[in-house]
């Protein structure tokens, strides 16, 4: 290992940290990221830098590995997300805190110097305006994994006012990638339809027609990560999270921007228990705290991520 700032993926098998990973290694040294995960990597992660098997429960290995590879900044993506979360409460409770308490503990002993860790537009809630959804607003989300990510918001400035620790925070739309599947959110079916759409099959998709919700293509998603990471101190003023935005699309929108490449492409609608999920969500965000504090813009919109999603999967799938 150089002596270039070192960094600990926890959860890097997952939708993001698979992209986020390689991103990272491309840009500070393979050597330097080190992927971890209770599940298997990828052979691309694998055979690119260090990879370790790491349980984020465990406050000790976690030490281990953290001592072992003198890392000084970890990016904590373990959680369990919002359509699992339902169906398992309080695992999720356990996991989504108790994880970040382990990595926060880390920085307040001064033993990391930096922590990257995502929030979600699930923290906010029925009572939210959902149109334009400020910054600084009405929150009380529904969902046990809104219940999560907002109190690990909170938790996050309390130890950055309280220890001065470094952590910074995006709250990620629905993230939409070619490259690895979703772990189980209410966005997850915006995936999916491009996989059906390219493999000639109708899409079943689990919420309403004009669902519409706050989305991201995800080399948006690592370019906002990045981009927040490398920020001065002094540039990132929020330290619960940011909002930040790509484009909002409904089911039938992104159907009919599928059908100007795939013209006999074909969707059903039979929402299920996501759909109240998704109704409780925001439609549209403002991100303008991003724009202003630290120069956050999107280059995605709809029509450029089905281009670029379409293209990229064909040559996977096809
Ligand atoms: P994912 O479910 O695809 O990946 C999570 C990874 O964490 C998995 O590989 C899983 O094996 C691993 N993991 C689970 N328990 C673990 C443990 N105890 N120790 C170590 N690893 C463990 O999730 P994702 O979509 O990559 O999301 C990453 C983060 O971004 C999460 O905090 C999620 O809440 C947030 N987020 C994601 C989205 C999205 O659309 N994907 C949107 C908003 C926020």
């Amino acid at each position: 290992m150089s002596n270039a700032r070192r960094i600990l993926v926890i959860g890097s098998s997952g939708q993001i940290g698979t992209e986020l990973v390689m991103n990272l290694r491309a840009k500070y040294g393979d050597d330097n990221v080190v992927a971890s995960d209770i599940k298997d990597a990828s052979d691309e992660i694998k055979n690119s830098g260090p990879f370790v098997n790491l349980n984020v429960m465990d406050a000790k290995v976690l030490f281990n590995i953290v001592e072992r590879y003198q890392i000084k900044e970890i990016y904590l993506l373990a959680a369990l997300l919002s359509a699992t979360a339902e169906q398992k409460p309080m695992v999720a409770w356990d996991l989504n805190m108790e994880g970040l308490f382990n990595i926060l503990n880390l920085a307040k002993e001064k033993i990391i110097d930096k922590i990257y860790w995502p929030s979600s537009i699930a923290v906010f809630g029925p009572t939210t305006p959902q149109m334009n959804t400020p910054q600084f607003t009405i929150m009380e989300p529904s969902t046990v994994y809104g219940i999560s990510k907002l109190a690990g918001e909170r938790w996050c400035e309390y130890y950055f006012k309280k220890y001065d620790v470094d952590v910074r925070s995006l709250r990620y739309p629905g993230l939409i990638g070619y490259k690895s599947d979703p772990g189980g959110g209410t966005t997850d079916y915006a995936v999916s339809i491009y996989h059906d759409a390219i493999n000639g099959k109708t899409h079943n998709c689990f919420l309403g027609k004009d669902t519409t919700l706050p989305m991201m293509y995800m080399p948006d998603a690592i370019k906002a990560t990045l981009d927040i990471m490398e920020a001065p101190k002094e540039s990132v003023k929020i330290r619960s999270s940011y909002n930040i935005a790509g484009m909002s699309f409904s089911p039938e929108e992104i159907a009919n921007e599928i059908r100007t490449h795939v013209p006999d492409f074909k969707i059903e609608y039979n929402p299920d228990f996501r759909q109240q999920i998704a109704d409780s969500w925001p439609k549209v965000i403002d991100d303008s705290y991003a724009t202003n504090d630290w120069n956050w813009k999107a280059d995605y919109d709809l029509k450029g991520m089905t281009e670029d999603m379409i293209k990229n999967l064909k040559l996977i799938l096809v």
